[in-house]
């Protein structure tokens, strides 16, 4: 960058500059570091999906797609989330195929918020909310989790404390990134009771659905953290857009191919947002997705059981080098506090992890807009989150690292 170099960004977006993400990617490229900052797996999803693709480009299966995605793909998330949370979508008006979750996270809110109307996050929260909220010339606002036992629960009080007048939206992701919490039934039931009372819409964001672990409860035993679709529960379905895709189930990150679930009202709306961003998103990767989405159940269990594992040897390889590790019971991350290792400042931690010890990761600060929130008791500044999504290798070769912190 030249000493005159001036940015041109449109002031709304100007606080965002680069992700959190594509930095620590680019800092564990340069200095050759185990990269357990960005999110992606280093294997590849079923063969069949992959071979579908092929095929589909084979076939012909190259040109534009119907707005709302190819049918073959819509029936098939339908009948999904049917089989597996009992929800019914009509294929033809109640679903919309997007380029990933984050194209239907933005069209969602684009879409149905107006400009100065307000939208409640729960922090820490995935950095793309933010910036499609700048992007909506929307406000936000944050209620932050707070710590519970090793990991982290809802205030559902402050959620309901935080919500005003001009609140329109609530944004909801379980399985969370960056905690790895998965919100239990009941907090769920209480934020779909607020989002009555209060008449809000909600977009709930379930990437990870099919990702969560078991984990010993208070008492010892281990459990299976069960993930609750929050439009399942009574009065929420027709106030709810639910966004997920084949990223995290199927190993295809790069494919980004996504899906909006919602009744027609509110889909209807995302699709004016959506057409006018991408019109549609890759042809030959839908009828791959849907092959998966109707044949590979077996696979994607066999990825969550192999993602648990995982997270069981990076968190002890973390509590080996000495942080302070917290629960997570789903996705692919595990958060560790680093003041046990004389950390203060998790950003600056993570600048410097990769040309220390060669392990790139993310300071979770990078997911919250006030670190050390007064109204909770949780300080974000020293917790710092690592991917686990990674071949056993690599996680062995990341584990040695750690150990010379
Ligand atoms: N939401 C969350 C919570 C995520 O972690 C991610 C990253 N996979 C996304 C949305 C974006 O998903 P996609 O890659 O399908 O756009
Ligand atoms: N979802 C991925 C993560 O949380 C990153 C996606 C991205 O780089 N935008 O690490």
């Amino acid at each position: 960058m030249s000493a005159e170099y001036q940015s041109r960004t449109v002031e709304r977006l100007r606080p965002f500059g680069s992700t959190i993400f594509a930095e620590m990617t680019a800092l564990a490229v340069s200095t050759g570091a185990v990269n357990l900052g960005q999110g992606f797996p280093d294997t590849d999803g079923p063969a069949s999906m992959l071979d579908a693709a092929r095929g589909a480009i084979a076939d012909g299966f190259n040109q534009y797609s119907p707005g709302p995605g190819l049918p073959v793909l819509r029936d098939a998330v339908v009948a999904d989330r049917k089989r597996r949370l009992g929800i019914e979508y009509d294929p033809a008006t109640e679903v919309l195929i997007t380029v990933g979750a984050t194209e239907g996270i933005a069209a969602t809110i684009l879409g149905l918020v107006e400009p100065g109307e307000e939208v409640l996050l729960i922090e820490p929260y995935y950095d793309s909310y933010a910036a499609a909220i700048a992007l909506a010339g929307a406000r936000r606002k944050a209620v932050s989790l707070v710590p519970d036992g090793n990991g982290f629960a809802l205030d559902t009080d402050a959620l309901a404390a935080a919500i005003g007048p001009n609140t329109k939206l609530l944004v909801v992701n379980t399985p969370h990134n960056p905690t790895g919490t998965v919100l239990t039934h009941a907090e769920l039931t209480r934020i779909a009771d607020i989002a009555c009372e209060h008449d809000l819409l909600v977009l709930t964001d379930e990437v990870y659905e099919r990702l969560t672990f078991d984990s010993p409860d208070s008492s010892g035993r281990s459990a299976r953290s069960t993930h609750v679709s929050l439009a399942s529960l009574p009065g929420m379905f027709q106030r709810t857009v639910t966004v997920s895709s084949a990223a995290k189930t199927f190993n295809a990150t790069g494919w980004k191919t996504g899906w909006a679930l919602g009744p027609r009202e509110l889909i209807d709306a995302v699709r004016a947002a959506k057409q006018f961003m991408t019109f549609v998103g890759g042809t030959p990767f839908q009828p791959a997705v849907a092959h998966a989405l109707n044949h590979e159940d077996a696979w994607v269990e066999n990825l969550r059981t192999s993602l648990q594992a995982k997270r069981d040897v990076l968190s002890s390889a973390l509590a080996d080098a000495g942080l302070d590790v917290k629960a997570s019971d789903g996705t692919y991350f595990v958060c560790a506090d680093i003041s046990s290792v004389g950390g203060v400042d998790a950003l600056q931690f993570c600048r410097t992890l990769p040309e220390r010890i060669g392990v790139a990761a993310v300071p979770v600060s990078a997911f919250v807009d006030d670190p050390t929130p007064a109204s909770g008791p949780s300080n974000w500044t020293t917790l710092v989150r690592f991917a686990f999504c990674k071949k056993d290798d690599v996680l062995a070769d990341a584990a040695s690292r750690l150990l010379t912190l």
